[in-house]
C-alpha cells in the first residue's frame, strides 16, 4: 500500500508561507493498494491528485474511488476541481455513509455546493460515470483485493473513521473525531487494531482543547496528539499520523509539536502534503519521497 497526502490542513485552506512546509489544503488522502485507487476525502488537495492521476495515465482512464469520512465543508470542497471526473469514459465511484435517516446523501451535497450563484458548473456537467454508493453503519467494501471496514466516531453531523486491509497491512484514516485522552472509543481502538498506520486527528494542542488560555475546544468535533496515542496504544498501532492541522499552527508551531508528540508516542510522524508512505516493502516498512519533495522526513527516522 502506498498512502499519498495531498491535503492535511483542518476546517479551511492555509495558502502561503507561514504554512509552506506542512501544506495548507484540506483533507484528502489517496491510497494505491494492488492497483486500485482509493481516495479519502476531498478537501482542496484533491485538485493536485486529480492531475497527478491524469498525468499518470495518460491517454487511459481513471478509475477511482472515493470514501468520504463525512461531508463538512473542508472535506468536500475540492470536489468540483477534481478533474477526472469531467473526462467521459472515466469513472469514480463514491463511497458514504449516512450518519442517520434524515441524513443527505452524498450526491445531493456535492451537487448543492455546484449550483449557482455559489458555482456556475453543476455536477451534471461532470462528464465521467460517477457511481454514488450510499452506506449503512457497518457495511463492509471491498475494491478489489482490498477490504474496507469503517466504524462511526463522534463529530457533530457525524463521522466514520476507515480502515484499508490488504495482504497483512493495514492503515486507518481516522479524521474529524473527539474523544478525551484517557478514555479511547473502543469501537475506534477495535478498527484501528493492529494496524500499520493511524491517521489521527490531532488539530489542538491539550491545552487549547482543555481551554487553559482562550475558549475550550471540547465539543468542537476535534482531537489532540494525546487522545491519539492513548487509541494508538490501546489498538497497538504501529505508528501515529497526526493530521487535520489547525489552520493558525503554522510551520515553526508544528514543528514544535511534533516534537512534543514523539515524548508522547514516539512512532509520531506528522503529516505534509506530498509526504508518501510505504507499507508492505521488504523492510516492512519505508518512507520515500515524491519528486521534488521539499517535506519527507528521513526513514532513518523510523
Ligand atoms: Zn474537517
Ligand atoms: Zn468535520
Amino acid at each position: 500500500m502506498r498512502v499519498s497526502f495531498y491535503g492535511v490542513r483542518g476546517s479551511i485552506a492555509t495558502a502561503g508561507e507561514a504554512t509552506r512546509r506542512y501544506g495548507g489544503n484540506t483533507p484528502c488522502v489517496a491510497v494505491e493498494v494492488a492497483g486500485e485507487q482509493l481516495i479519502f476525502d476531498a478537501g482542496t488537495g484533491i485538485r493536485a491528485l486529480g492531475s497527478d492521476l491524469a498525468r499518470a495515465t495518460g491517454v487511459g482512464r481513471v478509475h477511482a474511488n472515493l470514501f468520504f469520512s463525512h461531508l463538512h465543508w473542508d472535506h468536500i470542497q475540492g470536489f468540483p476541481f477534481f478533474g477526472p471526473a469531467y473526462v467521459p469514459g472515466n469513472r469514480l465511484d463514491i463511497w458514504h455513509v449516512r450518519a442517520g435517516d434524515g441524513a443527505p446523501p452524498a450526491r445531493e451535497v456535492l451537487a448543492d455546493q455546484m449550483r449557482p450563484p455559489t458555482f456556475p458548473v453543476g455536477l451534471e456537467l461532470m462528464g465521467g460515470d460517477l457511481c454514488f454508493h450510499e452506506l449503512s453503519l457497518g457495511d463492509v467494501v471491498r475494491v478489489g483485493q482490498a477490504r474496507l471496514r469503517h466504524a462511526a466516531v463522534d463529530h457533530p453531523n457525524g463521522c466514520v473513521a476507515w480502515r484499508v486491509d490488504h495482504d497483512g497491512h493495514a492503515i486507518v484514516y481516522a479524521t474529524d473525531l473527539e474523544h478525551e485522552a484517557d478514555a479511547p472509543p473502543p469501537a475506534l481502538v477495535e478498527l484501528a487494531a493492529g494496524a500499520d498506520l493511524l491517521i489521527y486527528d490531532a488539530m489542538y494542542t491539550p491545552e487549547e482543547y482543555a481551554g487553559v488560555s482562550g475558549p475550550s475546544r471540547r465539543g468542537w468535533g476535534h482531537s489532540t496528539f494525546e487522545a491519539g496515542a492513548a487509541v494508538a496504544e490501546a489498538a497497538g498501532v504501529r505508528e501515529l499520523c497526526l493530521f487535520h492541522h489547525d489552520p493558525s499552527h503554522d510551520d515553526g508551531f508544528m514543528d514544535a509539536l511534533a516534537a512534543r508528540a514523539r515524548r508522547r508516542f514516539p512512532a509520531t510522524t506528522v503529516a505534509r502534503e506530498d509526504m508518501v508512505i510505504e507499507l508492505g516493502e521488504p523492510r516492512g516498512h519505508a518512507r520515500v519521497a515524491l519528486p521534488g519533495s521539499p517535506s519527507v522526513e528521513a526513514v532513518a527516522a523510523l
